[in-house]
């Protein structure tokens, strides 16, 4: 290179690059933006201004580089390199102004736009004509290509970016700087690579001339008039769109809510701040029949129910007053004059800054929701009360469990008392049994049977009534717990119990078999017989009282038993009587025998000495017997030997004693009788003996007479013995002197008596 630079023109070349590169990223936006025919507009005109700006940068910076020899330049190549910017650049904003930038796309769009501006340059150096020969250094001129190719990389990469960018941004001036000072990098880069040798010769300068100062002025003037109006038209053209862009995204936006409120299937209303409705959809249209002429403002009013009316104003005058959302139940009416239930609902919509612009609001039928709610409502109270009943029910149900619980315990609690009393009662009852057991007499029985009665039988007043020896009368022996009975004495065919050998048991009222002992009484009572050895011996009688006046059943084997008890202790006593008499009497005669009338003689004599009294023995014998015996026999021996017994028993005082001796020889102890009363009644008995007829089969056997020997204590003797042997000895003096006489005893004889005793032992072999 043999050339130097104007720096002057070097500067306007790279403030042209800067203001191209503005306008481009300007231009950018625009294409972007348009559509249709606005965008092919944008499109020509911006790659028109973009290529003359381009263009205009080169031939500066072609006309900076200044030579030795006078430049010029061929118009139609000058023309040529121009379209070429201008191809350039149309490819670079359609590449840039596609909705999506891919890598293959920003690589051709970077190939295409490079190399347009590498031909433009390229061209350009081709249309001056001067005396010169122009060699390219072919290094340098692939790395111009090549720069040309990366700074369009970067700079569609920045202009893609920055499209949409509408305001004047620090980002966006940079980057035009950037884009700026790169352009005329690949500019001056060409440069270097063309040499210029002087050849001398002079140029072709057809349809060539050269570019004055004035013409350089002048291009650089019409670039950047063209670019300023590119960028102010941008610039316009942004503002406008943006007012245009408002209104249409505000008509967009209403177009889009009217949309929405209509495909909603609720009422939608909308009021302005003053609470003034001034929308309404097709739904509200639809249900009311009214229009929105009707409707707007307070219009609304009128399709309120009158009663609700009042609630529903209140809620939106305070809504408007506090800004606060509402929501309010009422009825609206319907075209055909019917009411339905809404829920409905106020919502204020504000600003940016808070404040409120509008009222939205929506109106839900909910009458369905509200029948049903008052449909499950009936159901459950109908549940509820059902439920009461059923609980009402149960607590019935458990008041009479209760109720029969405590009944169970109560019953409970008096069979335990009964039992109680029944187990006292028993334990009494064998109480008595075992006293009972103890007693020696019948009265002692009867006494004790009648003390026991009220204690086993505490409620049950009562009597016990005993049949007499001959069993022809029954007497009332006793009663307790104020018992009454008729009478003392009755016969024991007044008593079924004593009739029947049962108890008896008649009910209040009940005149079937009434014991006639028992008149009078008015209560139930019940006669159990006292029974011994299969024998009635007499009743246990039983009343109820006023108080009392069940006789209870279960008591009856009690009652029984009692009854039981005491027939059985008399049975005992019976036993024991009779045994008893066995051991002191005498079979035959039922008199005292021997062995008794030792024990009463004893018994006699020392009472007599304590006493300081007399006692009188008779000792007497029946004359003759052993023939009497022979003559009539045994039997008729016996009987007469019955006979002189009772009669010798009805001879004597109640005090007295009679003993069968043995044989036929009888003793008769008489207790205080002296020798005089002794030997009177002595004389008494030996007459009665006389008298007595003794029949035998029909036959009387004639008279018997006796020998009765007297001694008397303490003139005969002081001991048993010796009394006994002074009488045997008067005996025996009666006998010798001729027999049916009374003797006395004497000291000879009581002599005589030991004399006769021991013959007689002799002869009895002892
Ligand atoms: P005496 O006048 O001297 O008493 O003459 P006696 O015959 O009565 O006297 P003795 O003592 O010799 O006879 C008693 C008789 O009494 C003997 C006997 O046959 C009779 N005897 C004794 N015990 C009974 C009895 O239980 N029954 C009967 N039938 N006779 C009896
Ligand atoms: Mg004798
Ligand atoms: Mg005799």
């Amino acid at each position: 290179m043999n050339g130097s630079y104007d720096h002057r023109l070097v500067a306007l070349s790279i403030v042209l690059a800067m203001v191209a590169s503005y306008a481009a990223l300007d231009l950018a936006g625009r294409v972007t933006s348009a559509h249709g025919w606005v965008r092919a507009v944008w499109l020509s005109c911006g790659a028109a201004a973009m290529g003359l700006g381009i263009w205009s940068m080169h031939y500066v910076g072609m006309l900076a580089f200044t030579l030795p020899t006078p430049v010029f330049y061929h118009f139609p190549t000058v023309v040529l390199s121009l379209l070429a910017a201008i191809a350039a650049s149309a490819v670079a904003l359609f590449v840039v102004s596609q909705t999506r930038m891919t890598i293959w796309q920003g690589i051709a769009g970077s190939v295409v736009m490079g190399g347009g501006i590498a031909a433009m340059h390229y061209i350009g150096m081709a249309a001056m004509r001067c005396a010169a020969v122009i060699v390219y250094d072919r290094g340098i001129v692939a790395l111009s290509i090549v720069l040309a190719i990366v700074i369009s990389m970067v700079a569609l990469q920045l202009a893609f970016r920055l499209r949409d960018e509408n305001r004047t941004s620090w980002r966006k001036i940079i980057s035009a700087l950037v884009m700026g000072s790169a352009v005329p990098l690949m500019h001056y880069t060409g440069m270097w690579a063309a040499g210029f040798h002087i050849s001398g010769i002079a140029p072709d300068l057809t349809h060539a001339g050269g570019i004055s100062t004035i013409g350089v002025v002048s291009i650089s003037a019409i670039s950047f008039a063209v670019l300023g109006g590119a960028i102010a038209s941008s610039f316009f053209d942004r503002f406008l769109g943006l007012h245009r862009g408002d209104l249409n995204a505000a008509r967009e936006r209403e177009l889009y809510f009217h949309t929405m409120a209509e495909a909603i299937p609720e009422i939608i209303w909308t009021a302005d701040t003053n609470g003034a409705d001034d929308y309404f959809n097709q739904k509200c249209f639809d249900y009311t029949g009214l229009t929105l002429e009707q409707l707007r403002g307070a219009g609304w009013t009128i399709m309120v129910h009158p009663d609700d009316l009042p609630v529903c104003a209140a809620h939106w005058e305070s809504a408007l007053r506090t800004g606060e959302p509402y929501d309010v139940q009422y009825r609206l009416r319907r075209k055909d004059g019917t009411y339905r239930w809404f829920l409905c609902r106020g919502n204020p919509i504000r600003d940016s800054k808070g404040k409120i612009i509008k009222w939205f609001g929506t109106c839900t039928d909910i009458e369905d929701q509200k029948k049903n709610q008052q449909i499950l409502e009936e159901q459950i109270l109908e549940r509820t009360t059902q439920l009461a009943d059923i609980n009402t029910q149960l607590q019935n149900e458990m008041i009479e469990k209760d109720f029969a619980r405590n009944e169970l315990d109560r019953q409970n609690e008096s069979m335990m008392r009964e039992l109680e009393k029944r187990t006292q009662r028993a334990t009494m009852l064998a109480k008595m049994g075992e006293l009972l057991q103890s007693c020696v007499s019948r009265d002692e029985v009867i006494s004790a049977a009648l003390g026991f009665a009220p204690k086993i039988f505490p409620t049950v007043p009562g009597a016990m009534a005993l049949l007499d020896a001959s069993r022809s009368v029954a007497e009332v022996l006793g009663s307790w717990s104020s018992c009454h009975l008729a009478t003392p004495v009755f016969e024991p065919i007044s008593c079924w119990a004593l009739r029947t050998g049962h108890p008896h048991l008649v009910a209040a009222g009940d005149s079937t078999a009434p014991c006639e002992h028992a008149a009078g009484v008015k209560n139930t009572y019940l006669c159990t017989p006292i029974l011994a050895q299969g024998e009635t011996l007499g009743i246990v009688h039983f009343q109820t009282t006023d108080e009392v006046p069940e006789l209870d059943a279960s008591e009856l084997s009690f009652k029984t038993t009692f009854a039981g008890q005491v027939g059985l202790s008399i049975a005992n006593i019976r036993l024991r009587e009779a045994l008893r008499t066995q051991s002191v009497r005498d079979a035959l005669t039922g008199l005292y025998n021997r062995r008794y009338l030792e024990e009463v003689l004893a018994r006699e004599v020392r009472r007599a000495a304590r006493a300081a009294q007399s006692l009188g023995i008779l000792m007497i014998d029946l004359d003759h017997f052993k023939s009497f015996n022979d003559t009539y026999g045994h039997d008729a021996g016996d009987a007469v030997l019955r006979e002189t017994a009772a009669s010798l028993t009805k001879s004597i005082r109640a005090e007295d004693f009679v003993c069968r001796f043995g044989g036929e020889e009888f003793v008769v102890i008489l207790p205080t009788a002296d020798l005089g009363a002794s030997s009177a009644r002595a004389e008494r008995v030996r007459l009665k003996m006389k008298e007595l007829t003794v029949l035998h089969q029909g036959r009387s056997m004639g008279m018997l007479t006796i020998s009765v020997g007297v001694a008397v204590f303490p003139a005969h003797g002081t001991s048993p013995q010796e009394l006994m042997a002074a009488a045997d000895a008067a005996l025996y003096e009666a006998k010798r002197n001729g027999r049916d006489q009374v003797a006395l005893a004497s000291l000879k004889s009581v002599e005589e008596a030991g004399m006769h005793s021991a013959e007689k032992s002799v002869a009895s072999g002892k």
